[in-house]
């Protein structure tokens, strides 16, 4: 049998796998999952071993060159889910298996020190008290220097030569982990009661863990309905079965409040992998999952490729997240490949989320493959808070300009005066500029795509779906109101505005800047949490996951730039992320308000939000898509061609449309990308549209072969099911 070798050749689109002999010095070392060296032309090339096998012909095979690590990287699990990945997302097999194995890829190896350590098997306790302190540090922090343990417990090094001396303590070379939390205390959180859905949902769970099969919930619970607590105890049955649980969220580094409940229910059973951690952090995580002293993983979207090899439950939380998907190759959904896991292993998965994405809820209707899970109410009881609409284009008319309307002015300085705590929360800036009119909230669209009219330099307006133009009106044609503008804040004019209206009161940011250092995010939010400051002013990170019981207001200073973002889900992710902010709020015994200020103060999303209706936006979203033909109704492909030249870059996309048109798939576009210039290179897509996936890769494969020698000076990514376009 000779190796089947997948060569690490990142330019191709194609994987080439091709046979070498193994030496007899690597007989029984080599095997699936090893990384090896081999040559290749007169080049030695990394690679990885994915199989056994016998070549076409024998001849002029060659040996593998060397063995480059102890063990394998990969299991045959993993590779199977590679596979997958790689399949259905059309990416090459070796960027779905490196991303998989990336956290054993960026160090050396596991971190060793020589210094002193507790001697094993001593019995009893130092008796002088100096001794004692030094025997108590080296046991919490062993591998020190004879100098620098001395130094620490304050005593001469003759001292720790006696306890060497005496046997106490030894000198040797021993493994230290790198623990990514390390030096933040460790507070239980015993098990609450569980209330009547909670624990519906969880014998539920348990149930489906013992059937051993595979098999999909959504979890849908509104915001402060106690959806971790099931995910706590769903992973208690799981690891009481003997298996493995892997816990997803959207970014990890943004919610330091999940790890701290994890810890405190499974202590060191969880390992966390996000892509704040150190490179070494991330390598002793991915070493305690391996080695099975973790079966517990808490992560961001790359941890569904963790090394379990008896993965009992996977649990996708705030599954409508975009950030689920990967933006780079393989451009891969976590949700999907955990949907993959599961089916893989015959596990159970946990969709999470009081916002569910449609693709989503629409499986958990009649005939669907999904069981829907209910969390109706908020625990104890707690009412939703009421959220009111404030309309900025009355307050335009009265003559009001700035940042806060007159409602939500009033409504801080209550707060304040009350030592009640707010939230700002401020969408991301639009990625695109859409031109709204300020008297009647006209925003123009495609009336082909129905999406929003993106502004360019050339004072038009153009759908960057199917490439459509007009000129941009100086006058709106709805009202012919004149102040047709773009509106839009930073989080910075938000807190000057604050501090020059409210001098008194004390003001934290989180945002970009203010997060750029480890750990800051964390600060900030701890500082709220205890009440050093007033009001939080943020971007998305406020939005998601926290419970700070003291905040009794959030305002929302602009819902618009979601709602007007030239994406089919413009009004879906409009609708979550006003839910989930308005989620922050009412918290605690005080109860607690949501202002949402908008130009568009009828538009359904905004208006189901407004009433807390999940079941009557999706119902309205789903008849506009069915109408549309968009997702869930659809698969969508989206093709992005990268180039110096803008007339190639649309050559070829346009060729890629003439090969993919007709049939199964409906091409729409070329079309500039919604940042259409990017550090000087042009960007065109295509957007594929099918009843299946299958067909979309069908077309895409057939036309990228008919024309790859014209790609030469284009960079083309495909992009399955695309999240954000
Ligand atoms: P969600 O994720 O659904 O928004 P959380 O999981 O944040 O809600 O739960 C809200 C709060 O309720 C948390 O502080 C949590 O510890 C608490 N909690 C959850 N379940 C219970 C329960 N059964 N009894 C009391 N408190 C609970
Ligand atoms: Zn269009």
């Amino acid at each position: 049998m000779f190796a089947e070798v997948l060569v690490n050749l990142a330019l191709r689109r194609v994987d080439k796998i091709f046979h070498y002999r193994v030496p007899a010095g690597l007989q029984g070392q080599v095997e699936t999952g090893s990384r090896v060296l081999v040559p290749f032309g007169r080049r030695k090339l990394e690679g990885y071993v994915v199989g056994f096998g016998v070549p076409p012909q024998e001849s002029g095979i060659k040996e593998v060159a060397a063995l480059l690590d102890k063990g394998p990287l990969f299991t045959p699990g993993q590779l199977a889910l590679a596979r997958w990945v790689a399949a259905y997302y059309l990416c090459p097999l070796v960027s779905a298996l490196q991303a998989m194995i990336w956290p054993l890829l960026q160090t050396a190896g596991p971190r060793r020190v020589r210094g002193l350590w507790p001697a094993a098997g001593v019995s009893g306790a130092p008796q002088t008290p100096k001794q004692n302190a030094v025997w108590q540090l080296a046991q919490n922090s062993p591998g020190l220097t004879r100098m620098e343990l001395a130094r620490r417990a304050g005593v001469s090094p003759g001292l720790v030569n006696s306890l060497v001396a005496r046997g106490w303590l030894q000198v040797e070379e021993q493994m230290v982990r790198r623990d990514p939390v390390a030096g933040t205390p460790l507070r239980p959180s015993p098990p609450p009661v569980l209330n009547v859905p909670q624990a519906e949902a969880v014998r539920e769970i348990a149930a489906a863990l013992d059937r051993e099969k595979e098999q999909v919930f959504l979890l849908h619970g509104i915001t402060g309905s106690g959806k971790t607590e099931v995910y706590l105890r769903g992973i208690a049955a799981a690891l009481e079965r003997g298996r493995q649980a892997v816990a997803l969220v959207p970014e990890i580094a943004l919610t330091p409040q999940m790890v701290d409940v994890f810890r405190g229910r499974f202590g060191g059973r969880v390992a966390v992998l996000h892509s704040g951690l150190a490179a070494g952090e991330r390598y002793d995580e991915y070493q305690r999952i391996q080695n099975g002293t973790a079966p517990v993983v808490l992560g961001a979207r790359s941890a569904v490729f963790a090394p379990l090899d008896r993965p009992g439950l996977v649990i996708v939380d705030e599954e409508h997240e975009s950030s689920y998907k990967q933006e780079e190759t393989p451009r891969y959904h976590a949700r999907a490949v955990a949907l993959r896991l599961a089916r893989q292993y015959g596990a159970v998965a946990v969709l999470g989320s009081a916002t569910p994405a449609l693709e989503s809820y629409c499986r958990t209707l009649s005939g669907g493959p999904y069981r829907l899970l209910n969390l109706p109410y908020r625990i104890a009881r707690r009412p939703l808070p009421p959220v009111r609409v404030v309309d900025l284009r009355r307050e335009y008319r009265a003559g009001r300009r700035g940042i806060f309307s007159g409602a939500l002015q009033e409504a801080l300085a209550e707060r304040l005066s009350r030592k009640e705590q707010a939230i700002l929360f401020l969408n991301r800036r639009g990625y695109a500029t859409f031109i709204v009119c300020r008297e009647c909230g006209l925003v123009l669209k495609c009336p082909h795509c129905d999406i929003s009219l993106t502004y360019h330099a050339n004072g038009r307006l153009r759908c960057h779906y199917c490439n459509y133009s007009v000129l941009a009106p100086s006058r709106c044609p709805a009202c012919t109101g004149r102040q047709m503008g773009f509106y839009g804040t930073g989080t910075q004019k938000v807190e000057q505005e604050v501090r020059r209206l409210f001098p008194a009161a004390r003001v934290l940011r989180l945002d970009k800047d203010t997060t750029g250092r480890r750990g800051s995010h964390r600060e900030i939010l701890d500082a709220f949490g205890r009440g050093e400051a007033d009001i939080l002013i943020g971007t998305q990170m406020v939005a998601k996951g926290l419970d700070m019981p003291g905040v009794t207001l959030v305002g929302v200073v602009n819902a618009d730039t979601t709602l007007h973002m030239p994406d089919f889900r413009a009004s879906e992710r409009t609708f979550q992320l006003l839910t989930q902010v308005a989620g922050r709020a009412g918290r605690g015994d005080r109860g607690g308000e949501v202002l949402v200020q908008t130009y568009s103060p009828a538009h359904y999303a905004v208006d189901a939000a407004r009433r807390h209706d999940y079941g009557g936006f999706f119902s309205q979203e789903m008849s506009i898509r069915r109408a549309l033909g968009y997702p869930p109704f659809s698969h969508l492909c989206r093709v992005l061609f990268t180039g110096a030249s803008e007339e190639e870059v649309e050559k070829a996309a346009a060729a890629l449309a003439g090969f993919a048109a007709g049939g199964a798939v409906q091409v729409m576009g070329p079309a500039p990308a919604p940042l259409v210039r990017v550090k000087d290179r042009f960007r065109w897509q295509l957007v594929l549209r099918a009843d299946a996936p299958q067909k979309l890769r069908e077309a895409v494969t057939a036309g990228l072969a008919g024309y790859e020698r014209q790609l030469r000076t284009v960079a083309v990514a495909v992009d399955l099911d695309p999240q954000n376009m």
